[in-house]
């Protein structure tokens, strides 16, 4: 059997690059004409595509591509509206891969946890850090990840760990290897981006 492991393809409105369907952002118009972020690729209608990058998104903004391609059935666009839009898919994609890696049991909440996890040396993909983690701890673990080859992640604060693990405030989780932590990397790298980029 052959597989196209490419798929479709499609090209950014922005920069015009066509990359495969599944790499870009799609983008759809609602009944009321506001273009929705179509995160999961999974509305009807006809789709535009951008890029995974908020330069790409914004510079469709700017030079009205979405009107374009949607041949004007579709309201202006707010910056801020669909750059926050894009941020709460790509967490609630996050929160969405987490229930599943916690669910599989290749996921680990806590400081506690997650050091003894590293010193047992089990096949740990990487480390969330909390932007407001204790320095001692932070620094602990970082020491322990390095040592173990694992990469650490410096994101999000510990209220926001804890919100996504349905507990209060966290300020470590760590997922184990395999592809749901390649898809959460995915993710969090892009979350990342949109941060710095604000
Ligand atoms: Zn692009």
């Amino acid at each position: 059997m052959t597989v196209n492991v490419k798929g479709p393809q499609r090209t950014c409105v922005a920069c015009r690059q066509v990359k495969s369907k599944k790499e870009l952002l799609r983008y759809v118009v609602a009944p009321d004409g506001a273009v929705l972020v179509d995160y999961l690729q999974r509305l009807p209608g006809r789709g535009a595509y951008t890029c995974r990058s908020k330069q790409c998104l914004l510079d469709a903004v700017k030079k009205n591509s979405f009107q374009r391609c949607f041949k004007g059935q579709c309201n202006s666009i707010d910056d801020l509206e669909i750059s926050q839009q894009l941020m709460t898919s790509v967490e609630q994609k996050i929160k969405s891969l987490i229930g599943m890696s916690r669910k599989s049991g290749q996921f680990i909440a806590g400081s506690n946890a997650v050091i003894e996890s590293l010193k047992k040396a089990s096949q740990l993909a990487f480390v969330v850090l909390a932007v407001d983690i204790s320095p001692s701890i932070g620094r602990k673990i970082e020491t322990l990840a390095v040592r173990g080859n694992v990469d650490t992640v410096c994101l999000f604060n510990k209220q926001i760990i804890g919100q996504m693990l349905g507990k209060e405030e966290r300020s470590v989780m760590a997922v184990q290897t395999g592809l749901l932590a390649d898809s959460l990397l995915n993710e969090l790298n892009m979350y990342r981006q949109l941060v710095r980029e604000n």
